[in-house]
């Protein structure tokens, strides 16, 4: 944008309420335009707009509007289009843009053919997706799209420079601007937003007509002021639409009346259990989806949830089941949909990574049913029958989603995109691309440094591979042994230092014979998984805050039932071991392939500084920022190398750390890959070892849970933000926090 000149001369409205004026607050405040004029149906509106300063010059004459403008924006109600264009039409020249921001898209068009027969270059439809439930010109605001998405539907007559002036004007009020065709769009907003006010509308209604009314009305609970809060949008906007958008807003009506009736039925059979079902898996589709809106909104606008530990003298006691393996969740979604017959898992992560898993292959047309208090049925379509999902798969924020389907999708017979929230956006994918493309995938990176979206061209014939890991990377193997499954041949990974061996284990448990000797993990493609029961173990990673938290704090004694202790994740229960903490591991037993045992571990002795071994590194991956604040409370200076990997997690762990650790007074430095922490401990003294401070998690789940349990041994309030994430991995950590002993307070 040449930014000596504003970028139109002039704008003329025609309808300037809500949203027109909205949009002229921008432009004005901007200087996006020489003058600004509006046409409106009364007088009265257009001198209100002259008298807020938003137009130079109003008029009930749209001809008298439009005459010499570069720009022309419809912002009224889409019935009133074909009647205002038959006055203006004369008046749009070559080069004026044309514009509208009515919230249906194919009655616009519909009216300029009408109008127009062939439709001028400069005709670009829109509309924003924001707004509110009052109208006119005093209720617009400068912010109302931010953060927001505007649509344009260009068609075939569209200019491309008309669609990019437009552009630039609707991203300057802070808006994402997305293209869409007519048909997508009065589809999709059938969908979500016609339907919805529909419905809303509805309900009043409904109750309007009971005799009871004024009851339901005074006491009208939550639910109903949420769900009716639309209803009170502008009547005659809403006729319009409806009217407008006929026919997908009748499909999106049938499709609602369908679903009706079967919860009814349920309902009516005391069905319980499917009723549960269809509650269950509504709810988590919601929270999916809240979180793909997080990803947009709280992320970018930097709104975020807080943790605060106020300091008082805490304890931690009690016997506790953690929530399961999210590694495990994870492969037995992955493996349950491609085996033959059905995989029934218990004891699934109800996290929103795990959750993020699930829902990509139910947008790969597999039936699964649950999650339900951890239970999970998937009805595998076999090696071959994935189907092509009609969007982009969103992985939300697991990398282990991204890297692992990344090697199952390559092998695909259709194409697919995944992309994923603001953290995974800038995690490295090449190292998973690279191997994958010697093994001929069509697979592209196409985030800004080899990070996502990940595009990936089905109908590859991959071809086995011998690949040596360059770093130590369970996820990367995974990907790989994943492709390896449906490539010609023998594929093999040899590893530097051992990684976690969950898709070697569960791969065999589903049947599929994969050999590990030494370093190196091999299968041969063209076999086929049969579906099997999972029970998913406790997550030894979510343990592992709940094991540092009774370390470190005097008289506890905790007790963690049935936690995976698989040998390539235990590198926690070592490490603390060497530090001195008083932990043992009972009742060893298997469950589902997986080894697991109740952890007993008590806050009985000061813990001491060590250098780490950086053969347990690999096995405490994900362990290290809760393991830096046993470090910060032990005697003595804890040494950590050989563990680069950790800047390349949901956030740079190291510096992550670092930062926030120096804040509450410890001293402590960062190294290229590690880290070296004097730990303020002193044999037998259990007073405070942190100061009170503000640290950021930078949204990272296991920075967020550390810094938690630092709060255990802080002399002041800490306070946490940007914990939101937390619920990717431990949904339930500030509830068993809390009944442990902890004060947790969730700010959101
Ligand atoms: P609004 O606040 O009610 O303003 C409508 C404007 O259009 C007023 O200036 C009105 O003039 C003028 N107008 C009404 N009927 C007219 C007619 N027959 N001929 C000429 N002018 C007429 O409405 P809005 O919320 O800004 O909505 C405008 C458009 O934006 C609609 O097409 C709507 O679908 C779309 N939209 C609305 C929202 C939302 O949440 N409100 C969101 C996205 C898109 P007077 O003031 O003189 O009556």
């Amino acid at each position: 944008m040449d930014m000596t000149q504003p970028l139109f001369k002039k704008v003329a409205f025609i309808g300037f309420g809500l949203i027109g004026s909205s949009l002229a607050r921008v432009i004005q405040q901007q200087h996006l335009a020489e003058h600004v004029v509006a046409s409106t149906r009364s007088e009265q509106t257009w001198q209100d707009a002259k008298a807020l300063g938003l137009i130079t010059e109003g008029y009930t004459d749209p001809v008298t509007a439009v005459q010499g403008a570069d720009l022309v924006i419809l912002a009224l109600p889409v019935q009133a289009t074909e009647v205002v264009l038959q006055r203006i039409a004369p008046y749009i020249g070559e080069n004026t843009i044309l514009t509208d921001v009515g919230s249906t898209k194919g009655n616009v068009v519909a009216a300029a053919e009408k109008v127009f027969g062939q439709l001028p270059q400069g005709f670009v439809p829109g509309h924003p997706i924001a707004g509110s439930e009052h109208t006119g010109v005093h209720a617009g605001k400068a912010d109302l799209f931010v953060g927001h998405k505007i649509i344009l539907t260009p068609l075939e007559c569209s200019a491309s420079w008309a669609v990019q002036r437009l552009t630039q004007l609707w991203q300057a009020t802070g808006a994402e601007v997305v293209c869409m065709s007519v048909e997508k769009h009065d589809e999709v907003l059938a969908h979500t937003s016609h339907l919805p006010h529909l419905m809303a509308f509805n309900l009043v209604a409904q109750f309007t007509n009971r005799q009871d009314n004024l009851d339901i009305f005074r006491y009208a609970a939550g639910g109903f002021r949420d769900f009716s809060r639309i209803a009170a949008s502008d009547p005659q906007m809403w006729h319009d639409i409806f009217l407008s958008n006929k026919d997908a807003i009748l499909k999106a009506v049938d499709g609602f009346e369908s679903q009706l009736c079967s919860i009814r039925t349920l309902i009516e059979k005391d069905d319980s259990n499917q009723l549960m079902q269809v509650l269950k898996e509504a709810q988590s589709a919601r929270q999916h989806f809240n979180h793909m809106l997080k990803k947009n909104t709280v992320l970018e606008k930097q709104v975020t949830q807080q943790f605060s530990i106020l300091p008082k003298k805490h304890h931690f006691k009690g016997t506790f089941t953690i929530p399961g393996d999210k590694s495990v969740s994870h492969r037995s979604i992955m493996f349950g949909s491609i085996a033959e017959g059905i995989t029934n898992v218990t004891g699934f992560l109800e996290g929103e990574d795990a959750l993020a898993t699930l829902q990509a292959f139910k947008d790969m047309g597999v039936h699964i049913e649950g999650p339900n208090d951890g239970k999970v049925t998937i009805h595998g379509v076999g090696m071959s029958g994935l189907k092509a999902p009609t969007k982009a798969l969103y992985m939300g924020n697991s990398g282990t989603s991204m890297r692992l389907l990344s090697g199952m999708l390559a092998a695909q017979q259709f194409d697919t995109v995944m992309t994923g929230d603001a953290s995974l956006s800038k995690r490295p994918m090449e190292r998973i691309a690279k191997p994958l493309r010697a093994m001929g995938a069509n697979i592209q990176t196409t985030g800004e440094k080899g990070t996502p979206p990940v595009s990936i061209t089905g109908k590859q014939a991959l071809q086995g591979i011998h690949y040596e890991l360059p770093m130590a990377s369970a996820q990367v193997k995974s990907g790989i042994l994943l492709a390896g499954l449906w490539a010609a041949g023998e594929t093999s990974v040899v590893e530097p230092e051992p990684t976690r061996d969950h898709t070697e284990r569960m791969l065999r448990a589903f049947g599929y014979d994969v050999k590990t000797e030494g370093n190196t993990i091999t299968l041969n493609g063209g076999g086929k998984l049969v579906g099997t029961d999972i029970q998913v173990p406790s997550d030894i990673s979510s343990a592992a805050f709940f094991m540092v938290a009774a370390a470190i704090c005097e008289d506890s004694d905790v007790t963690l039932e049935a936690v995976g202790i698989n040998p390539t994740r235990t590198g926690v229960i070592e490490i603390l071991k060497q530090m001195g903490a008083d932990i043992s591991v009972n009742n060893p037993r298997i469950a589902g392939g997986e080894p697991i045992a109740d952890i007993r571990i008590r806050g009985t002795r000061t813990l001491k500084g060590i250098h780490i071994p950086e053969d347990q590194v690999p096995l405490a991956i994900d362990e290290f920022p809760a393991l830096f604040v046993a470090a910060s409370c032990a005697e003595g200076r804890t040494i950590l190398t050989g563990a680069a990997e950790l800047r390349v997690k949901e956030s740079d762990r190291i510096q992550v750390m670092v930062d926030g650790l120096q804040a509450m007074g410890i001293d402590c430095t960062p190294t290229p890959d590690g880290i070296i922490i004097e730990g303020k401990g002193k044999s037998g003294d259990w007073s405070p070892i942190f100061t009170g401070a503000d640290v950021q998690s930078h949204h990272d789940h296991r920075i967020a849970m550390s810094f938690s349990i630092a709060g255990i041994r802080a002399s002041e309030k800490v306070t946490i933000h940007g914990t939101e994430t937390v619920a990717t991995s431990f949904p339930t950590f500030t509830q068993l926090a809390n009944e442990a002993g902890l004060s947790i307070d969730t700010i959101d």
